[in-house]
């Protein structure tokens, strides 16, 4: 971290400065030359890492680097800080192993790997006081307790398919539908996100729900639904849910932390094993599906369908 915020870690970029002839294009994209500032900020592989990962973290549009880093250093969630600096030092290692050893980058596999990391370091280590063992909540309450809490998630890969899980919760909590859908087309995860989002707003129109609250985690699309920021990638998808919710009493979309989002993220991860599927109350769980996944060529397993998706 201190040679990354000092710029002086060995990239392309930093080493063509030293007067080293050499290819400077990044070496996990090919896309841009690799300066310090693409490869953590700019560079698709980063991006997708951080999206793959607990953090709910979506790269900042416009942020100068090291304040970005600075605001992760200062934020008060000492988990989140742990895995944010493990993250960044995994993936400069493994951007290493990709130039020297010619391995492939994997985000989702890196992210394991980082969070492993600070488990073991944490469980070695336990807790004195101030350091937080369990992330903070950041669940922006609503003004009056919502009748139905609906999560969705998005998860994308560079070349495709689009993932996205939904959960109804009612007021007890209790999960009474969830869904999954994939479709085959590659977008940038903010706009996965931003689908994600329109895709919750439509099923609360078509399940006539009134007083509920829409979750994601992806707070930059929740700030521009709320025209709190302008994405221009993302302005038509956030128009479309800004109408759409202008026609819906009391429903409302706000901004959950990833770690408080995981259903609905599971849910998206098994669109890519199930396609697109429908469940009255709680998904199976996970052996169940791993099962169906395992079997799906020849077996056929009937799930509960929700009268709007049959
Ligand atoms: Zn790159």
């Amino acid at each position: 971290m201190w040679r990354l915020t000092k710029n002086i870690l060995p990239t392309r970029a930093n080493l063509h400065k030293k007067g080293i002839s050499l290819d400077l294009q990044c070496p996990l994209c090919h896309h841009e030359v690799e300066t310090t500032n693409h490869l953590f900020l700019h560079c698709d592989l980063m991006k997708l890492t951080l999206f793959a990962s607990h953090l709910g973290s979506h790269m900042p549009l416009q942020v100068d680097l090291f304040d970005w880093i600075l605001s992760w250093l200062t934020c008060h969630d000492t988990l989140g800080t742990q895995l944010f600096c493990t993250i960044l030092w995994k993936f400069w290692a493994a951007r290493n192993n990709v130039v020297f050893r010619g391995d492939k980058l994997e985000p989702v596999c890196l992210v394991d790997e980082a969070m492993s990391f600070v488990q073991e370091f944490n469980d070695a280590n336990p807790p004195r006081r101030g350091r937080a063992s369990l992330p903070l909540i950041t669940v922006t309450p609503p003004v009056s307790r919502p009748s139905f809490s609906v999560f969705v998630d998005a998860g994308c890969n560079l070349n495709g398919p689009t993932v996205w899980g939904l959960v109804l919760k009612n007021h007890d909590r209790i999960t009474t539908f969830s869904a999954c859908k994939c479709d085959d087309i590659a977008v940038d995860p903010i706009m996965a996100e931003a689908l994600g989002v329109r895709w919750a707003i439509q099923f609360v129109r078509e399940q006539g729900l009134h007083s509920v609250c829409i979750f994601s985690d992806a707070e930059n699309v929740v700030n521009c639904i709320a025209n709190k920021v302008k994405i221009d990638a993302i302005e038509m998808v956030a128009q479309d849910c800004r109408e759409l919710l202008s026609s819906l009493p009391n429903v409302s979309v706000l901004f959950v932390r990833r770690d408080q989002n995981i259903d609905a993220h599971n849910l998206a991860s098994l669109a890519r094993l199930v396609g697109n599927q429908t469940w009255v109350g709680a998904a199976p769980n996970a052996s169940v599906m791993s099962n169906y996944a395992e079997n799906s060529a020849t077996n056929c397993i009937v799930f509960g369908c929700f009268p709007a998706f049959c």
